[in-house]
């Protein structure tokens, strides 16, 4: 249940009808439900609740400054790749003290930034960012707290761009020279070495490969302990699957069974970096329908919506089911939905088995709400689209669709030409 339901074949965002916010809106949009935002994050929080924890939502999923407010009142912490996401973080309200930094590709600026701001870490993915940390917080006079990421090889067995937690992937250290790093790490004067961190990939159906995982980070920490490093903050990143069409990914609590079963007798505070599974079926794409076409082979809904504003059917072949708002009960097409972007790769649905969807009917496109809005762009000088949050029987634009002023803001034509 999550709070996007047909009431008399109308599709409703809780007590919203989505085919009103569309008139007041105009389309394309993605929506975002507060009441499932808000019960997906305290299911996973409570499956941790037996240990000392601390839940830290991977921003990039959804940066939407609403959504991040939401987690922050609930009592998250935030886990960012980029100066704009601390920015971002910092402008939700999130304490310092809960962000945790993570990614393979950190600017001396960010760093800065992020040292001067105080977080409570940064998960580092290369003895030479270290080096670079080091030497930052030197400048400022300051102690940079640590995790170093290893890189358990371990296979995820998810699509092969979101594997991260292979050998062959760029991110962290290999499991097995990371006790030469933490050797190398804990000279630094710089750096308070406080923490081990993971991420071995992201929609995740099965609960084996994270425990399969965190073996290899057991035997790392044991072994760390032996020549007195102690760790006291264990990162385990994110990656935990949800549902976009018969997957049955693993509950949080089976997640977090397996998880607290795993790290049994250490004695270190969890991090966890959820994004997908907290935000993904909390928002969908809603598009409307231009034009209807055939050929010999297919036929074909054109939407509003393209590419350009979910891009991941387009790159991982990513399935999204597509729903109309208003079903009307017509027998059913199967249809490849488009969109308007010049690339035969702009498509939202292959193959969909939907209702004989006319030009001026609405599309939910559902489980957009992750890596929805994030990875949008503005190409074919399309404007970002806007983002509306439902809560009960109200909604609000959380984010303005763009203009076209929006578009060339920033640039210019020099003198010389
Ligand atoms: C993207 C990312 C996450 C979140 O992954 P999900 O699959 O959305 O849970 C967590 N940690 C790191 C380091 C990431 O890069």
């Amino acid at each position: 249940m999550n709070h996007f339901e047909y009431i008399n074949n109308e599709l409703y965002c809780e007590n919203v009808p989505i085919a009103k916010i569309a008139e007041k809106v105009g389309t394309p949009f993605y929506l975002y439900s507060h009441a499932t935002l808000k019960r997906h994050f305290s299911v996973f929080k409570d499956a941790f609740k037996k240990i000392d924890s601390l839940v830290c939502y991977s921003a990039k999923a959804n940066t939407n400054l609403a959504v991040l407010k939401i987690f922050e009142q609930a009592g998250s912490g935030l886990d960012i790749v980029s100066g704009g996401e601390l920015f971002r973080g910092l402008k939700a309200g999130f304490s310092p003290d809960r962000i945790v930094y993570s990614g393979v590709g950190k600017r001396a600026d960010e760093i800065d930034y992020a040292l001067k701001t105080g977080i409570l870490m940064f998960n580092v993915e290369s003895l030479e960012e270290l080096e670079l940390i080091n030497q930052r917080a030197e400048a400022l006079n300051l102690k940079a707290p640590v995790a170093i990421r290893v890189n358990p090889d371990v296979d995820p067995k998810t699509h092969p761009y979101i594997s991260t937690g292979l050998k062959k992937n760029k991110f962290g250290i290999d499991v097995n020279s990371a006790l030469e790093g933490y050797k190398y790490a804990v000279e630094k004067k710089h750096i308070n070495l406080i923490g081990i961190d993971c991420h071995i990939g992201s929609q995740l159906t099965e609960v084996r490969p994270f425990a399969d995982a965190l073996e290899n980070v057991k035997k790392l920490i044991y072994k760390l302990k032996d020549i007195g490093i102690a760790i006291t903050h264990l990162d385990i990143g994110g990656g935990l699957g949800i549902t976009y069409d018969d997957e049955v990914p693993p509950q949080p609590v089976e997640y977090a069974d397996a998880v607290i079963s795993s790290i049994n007798g250490l004695d270190v505070k969890l991090v966890l970096e959820p994004g997908r599974v907290l935000v993904g079926n909390a928002g969908i794409l809603i598009a409307k329908v231009l034009y209807r076409k055939r050929n010999d082979l297919k036929e074909f809904v054109i939407t509003d919506a393209g590419m350009n504003d979910l891009l991941r059917p387009s790159i991982y072949k990513a399935f999204h089911a597509v729903e109309p708002v208003i079903r009307k009960g017509t027998e059913k097409i199967t249809a490849d939905i488009v969109g308007p972007i010049c690339e035969t790769g702009d498509f939202l649905a292959t193959d969909c088995h939907i209702e004989d969807v006319r030009g001026g009917d609405l599309l939910a496109v559902m489980s957009a709400g992750a890596y929805g809005f994030t990875m949008s762009s503005n190409y074919c000088s399309r404007v970002r689209i806007a983002e509306v949050m439902v809560k009960d029987a109200e909604f609000q634009v959380v984010n303005q669709r763009q203009t076209y002023e929006d578009l060339v803001k920033g640039e210019s034509i020099p003198a010389f030409i």
